[in-house]
């Protein structure tokens, strides 16, 4: 390749072998001053006669004419000279400029690149590069008939981390996970950010599954070092998929699906890392199939509602019912909603789901209402329907549409639905507070917020998480603790209804406890709504279906 260097010294060769315009015109300035002055000259000394002899002696004898006729060369020369000098440093100014156009392009090109292929947040490859490189050392892998592995990494309980902590101190998580995975193994091993919480690894040359192990724990001991975030310390636990070439596929798409089968799994079993085998593909149902079809189950009439009784704590008399999704899967048979609401979340589904459950619950109670049998149901609702600005309107067209009083419906939240997005989450349960619509806070007392955050909520209800009513049989501690959330709530005016009343025992303390309803198997089990008529006969309304509107 010619320098640029180079270019510029051949330019201004050429431009020296060409007489340039200043030279040519000082030279015939001069050669015009050189004549005049001479014939001027001869003129003179020759007493007014000019002669070719008087013009010969002029220039002969005259030592001004001499140096006269030295200046075309000089005025030549100087033209020359500087025409060259200005081309010279023209020439370099482009030069200059067109190399840093050069660079500024080339650092632009490589960004792009950088950022077409690589995660923002935490610089590793992303899923496009990550399936590029696996395409090669998959081709390598297939040359040097060596196996080779790929992970399949996803941390539990991420989700939690971010709606209860916020993004922000989520993606400060995500970035400490990939940079401790990146670390944990490696040159050799690929690192890629998959999508959200999740990662792939490509391990090539693999001798053995043993390798594979090594990594998995090398990565869990990296991930498990406590972190403090916000003052709350925190250890990752990842569950891991795995699977080899050629042994599990051949291709990348193959070999990375299934790893993701064998990661679930390993998230199912709680055992951190799986192997992948063909029968988890029949017994797991893969999360994207299962989203593709999750789209069609409602058309299809593939989901149903079961409902739970929730009983008046000290009569048992019916307060209400909570409506469950269910989803009869032609080939994975009954799911429970732990199985697909999370990937409705994820995919922005829930919506659908949501509107599907109301709409049939509302019908279903419409349906008893109108045989006298006025039981108020509960619709448990996420995030995203709570920041939806329309989901207040929706929900009082659905009663209206019904005929049902507001009062017919309690949607129960999470905690860590509420801290997404505190203030548009205020408005739609203000609005529906509004309405008439009461509003319970699921789970109670397993997310970070306070009471004294709730009562700045229109709320009307708790449900205090059945594992705190499971501590009930369990210690005294446990029974101090229900009491006291109980007080705190009755002086905030809150309605409390403890879930997971499994048996006796327990049915009997809470009602003592001052604890208002009940719900758990101990009391009934989840059933179609075609098994509630029965189940009802013989059973009275609360008077606290309808409690008095609240007072403060
Ligand atoms: P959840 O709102 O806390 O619902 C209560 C869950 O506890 C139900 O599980 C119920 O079957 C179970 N349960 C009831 N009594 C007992 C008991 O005595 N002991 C024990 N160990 N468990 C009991 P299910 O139906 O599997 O629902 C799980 C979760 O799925 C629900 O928890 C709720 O968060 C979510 N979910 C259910 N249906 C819907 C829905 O329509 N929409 C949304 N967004 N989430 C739903
Ligand atoms: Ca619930
Ligand atoms: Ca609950």
């Amino acid at each position: 390749m010619i320098s640029a260097k180079q270019v510029l010294q051949e330019n201004v060769r050429l431009l020296r072998t060409k007489a340039s315009k200043q030279a040519i015109i000082g030279t015939i300035i001069a050669l015009v001053t050189v004549v005049v002055a001479t014939i001027l000259s001869a003129y003179f000394s020759n007493h007014y006669e000019l002669t070719l002899p008087g013009i010969i002696h002029a220039q002969s004898t005259n030592p001004v004419l001499w140096l006269l006729d030295t200046t075309p060369f000089v005025f030549g020369f100087w033209g020359q000279y500087t025409s060259t000098i200005i081309a010279y440093e023209a020439g370099a100014m482009v030069m200059d400029q067109t190399s840093d156009l050069r660079t500024q392009t080339v650092a632009l090109e490589n960004r792009i690149s950088h950022e077409s292929t690589h995660d923002k947040l935490t610089d590793l490859p992303n899923r496009v590069l990550f399936v590029d490189r696996l395409d090669q050392a998959l081709q390598q892998a297939h040359n040097e008939e060596k196996p080779l592995g790929v992970l399949f990494l996803d941390l539990d309980g991420f989700k939690e981390i971010n709606d209860s902590l916020g993004h922000h101190s989520g993606d400060r998580v995500l970035k400490s996970a990939a940079s401790r995975i990146r670390n944990a193994v490696n040159e050799s091993v690929t690192v890629a950010r998959l999508g959200g919480d999740e990662f792939g690894l490509i391990m090539p040359r693999l001798k053995k599954e043993i390798d594979i192990l090594a990594t998995v724990k090398a990565i869990r001991k990296a991930l498990e070092a406590p972190y403090t975030l916000e003052g709350i310390s925190l250890s990752l636990v990842a569950s891991i998929g795995a699977t080899i070439y050629p042994v599990h596929g051949r291709d990348a798409d193959t070999l990375i699906q299934r790893a993701e089968v064998a990661m679930y799994v390993a998230k199912k079993d709680r055992s951190g890392y799986t192997l992948y085998s063909p029968e988890q593909d029949k017994n797991s149902p893969h999360r994207l199939v299962l989203l593709g079809e999750l789209r069609q189950a409602i058309q299809r009439q593939e989901l149903t509602l079961e409902y739970q009784p929730i009983v008046n704590a000290r009569d048992h008399s019916v307060h209400g019912l909570e409506a469950l999704v269910r989803w009869q899967h032609e080939r994975h048979g009954l799911l429970q909603p732990d199985e697909f609401i999370p990937l409705a979340e994820r995919s922005g589904f829930i919506h659908e789901i949501t509107n599907w459950v109301l709409r049939h619950a509302l019908e279903d109670a419409a349906a008893w209402h109108q045989k006298g049998m006025a039981l108020p149901v509960s619709v448990n609702v996420t995030a995203a329907n709570l920041l939806d600005p329309e989901f207040a309107n929706t929900v009082a067209a659905l009663l209206a549409s019904f005929k049902l009083p507001e009062r017919a419906l309690t949607l129960e939240m999470t905690e860590t639905t509420l801290l997404n997005d505190q203030e548009r989450a205020y408005e739609t349960i203000t609005r529906l507070s509004s309405l008439g619509v009461r509003t319970s806070i699921d789970d109670f007392g397993t997310g970070y917020s306070s009471l004294a955050y709730l009562r700045k909520l229109p709320v009307s209800n708790i449900k205090i998480d059945r594992s705190f009513v499971a501590d009930l049989t369990r210690d005294e501690g446990g029974e101090v603790l229900i009491n006291a959330i109980i007080q705190l709530a009755h002086a905030l005016h809150l309605h409390v209804t403890a879930e997971g009343v499994e048996n006796e025992h327990v049915a009997e303390r809470l009602p003592l406890l001052g604890c208002d309803a009940m719900q758990g198997y101990g009391i009934g089990r989840p059933m179609p709504a075609s098994e509630v008529p029965a189940w009802y006969a013989g059973r009275q309304v609360s008077d606290e279906s309808n409690p008095p509107p609240q007072t403060r």
